[in-house]
């Protein structure tokens, strides 16, 4: 049985969804694509009030900018990203290059091709997520690409400086301060000042999501849908409530449309979350974002066992789940729909977000039924090849080849098989 304790709410209060962002994304896209560089500035102009001479920064504009960071922080950047590279060169060597010999004289093999140019989105309306960073950027250099243009907007008309260090450490090629679907549209389409990029890879609100789903395909490549964060949690009754409204206003203060909820075994369990977040909301400095999500998009739902918990949060699909049970690893079992797992009381979303070494850029709306998140594999093409050395093995290829290809009525496909069955085993073969 199922009993919502708290339910969503999306006319409450805050400011109104746009609800058209697809035709707002349309006609910045194809502005950009007609005229370039002008829409661009205009663009920027227009959302984020920033038209700077040059979008991209120099060298000398990079280094200045660094020098004005603060030591600890650019140890924490170091410290982080020795992470994320860690995980993710553990990650790519676990996907493996082979060659086998499928019959004697055919031989079949796989490779991992790196993409050679990508585009990496930072997101920075409202925070300077400089963690995005050490997860697009410094994750397509593990994956060998060549060359990454790092873009991010200006936060209130500055440019962000820890972010800047962050895109520089984790090795962008290219830094520009551009922000939203106009440096999305300029990667992906290519200015008289941006080189167009084969792949765009990184996070951002609903306007950055659109653009990536919009200018996939023809153009570029993405790596998935990593629009507004969410975060679902499963809790019983040993949970400590405050750990679960601490961690649910985590994710609830990024933007006024975060979906956080939790599903619990225990009524009074969730009672207590819901107390102990309006008692947090009071104190926590960004409550006016946070408040605002809570209203609209919180939901504490009352399950009757774990089971019925974990198909619940399966249906759900939430780009972050966390296990805050007495034995949250069954959920690696039990589960199948989500972007990470977060398994027990000593870990939570913020670690992944910010800092332990998996990677931030997560399914949302509903992606985690079929894609995982960022890794190095998103940046890398497994292609495959053949060589048959055998003249007697092509031979009898080319046999099989001629039958299959005619069940099809495939003739010119047949007559390639036809060939070399004629070449090396004397078949007879007529034009
Ligand atoms: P952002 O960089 O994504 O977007 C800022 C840009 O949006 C601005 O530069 C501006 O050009 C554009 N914009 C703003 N209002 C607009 C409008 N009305 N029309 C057209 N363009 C407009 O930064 P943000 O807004 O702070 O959002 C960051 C988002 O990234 C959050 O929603 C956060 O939850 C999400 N996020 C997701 C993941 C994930 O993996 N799914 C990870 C981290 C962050």
């Amino acid at each position: 049985m199922v009993f919502k304790l708290k339910q969503q709410n999306r006319s409450g209060a805050g400011p109104a969804p746009v609800v058209d962002t697809p035709t707002i994304v349309r006609g910045v896209i194809d502005e950009i694509r007609a005229k370039g560089d002008d829409a661009v500035r205009a663009y920027s102009e227009k959302f984020d009030k920033w038209s700077p001479t040059s979008f991209k920064l120099s060298q000398e504009e990079i280094q200045h900018i660094i020098s004005t960071v603060p030591q600890q922080v650019l140890d924490d950047i170091k410290q982080v990203q020795a992470n994320v590279r860690a995980f993710a060169l553990a990650q790519k060597a676990s996907i493996k290059e082979f060659e086998m010999e499928i019959r004697p004289g055919v031989h079949l093999g796989q490779r991992n091709i790196p993409v050679n140019s990508v585009g990496a989105y930072i997101p920075g309306g409202r925070y300077p997520l400089l963690a995005s960073s050490h997860m697009t950027i410094l994750t397509a250099k593990c994956a060998g690409v060549t060359h990454v243009t790092a873009c991010t907007p200006p936060i209130a008309g500055k440019i962000p400086a820890n972010t800047v260090a962050a895109m520089h450490c984790a090795g962008a090629d290219d830094i520009y301060i551009l922000g939203g679907v106009q440096a999305v549209a300029a990667m992906a389409i290519g200015t008289e000042t941006m080189k167009k990029v084969n792949f765009i890879a990184g996070p951002g609100n609903s306007f950055v999501a659109e653009a990536k789903r919009q200018l996939f395909g023809e153009e570029i490549g993405i790596d998935l849908p990593a629009g507004p964060t969410e975060i679902l949690i499963v809790a019983d009754e040993h949970t400590d409530p405050f750990t679960v409204a601490t961690d649910l206003l985590s994710q609830a203060e990024h933007g006024y449309d975060t979906p956080a909820i939790l599903i619990t075994t225990c009524k009074t369990q969730g009672e207590k979350t819901i107390a102990e977040v309006e008692r947090l909301l009071k104190i926590l400095p960004t409550a006016d974002v946070a408040g605002v999500s809570w209203d609209r998009l919180g939901e504490v739902i009352v399950v009757d066992s774990l089971d019925e918990a974990y198909e619940l949060a399966d249906e759900y699909a939430s780009e972050h789940v966390q296990i805050l049970t007495q034995n949250p690893r069954e959920a690696l079992e039990k589960m199948s729909n989500y972007g990470a797992l977060f398994l027990g009381e000593k870990t939570c979303v913020s670690y992944g977000d910010k800092c332990i070494g998996t990677n931030h850029v997560l399914p949302t709306r509903g992606a985690a039924r079929y894609t995982g998140g960022l890794w190095v594999g998103k940046f890398l093409k497994t292609v495959t090849y053949q060589e048959v050395t055998s003249p007697q093995e092509s031979g009898e290829l080319g046999r099989l080849c001629g039958r299959a290809a005619r069940a099809e009525n495939f003739e010119g496909h047949a007559r390639s098989g036809d060939a070399r069955a004629h070449r090396y085993l004397n078949d007879k073969f007529e034009w």
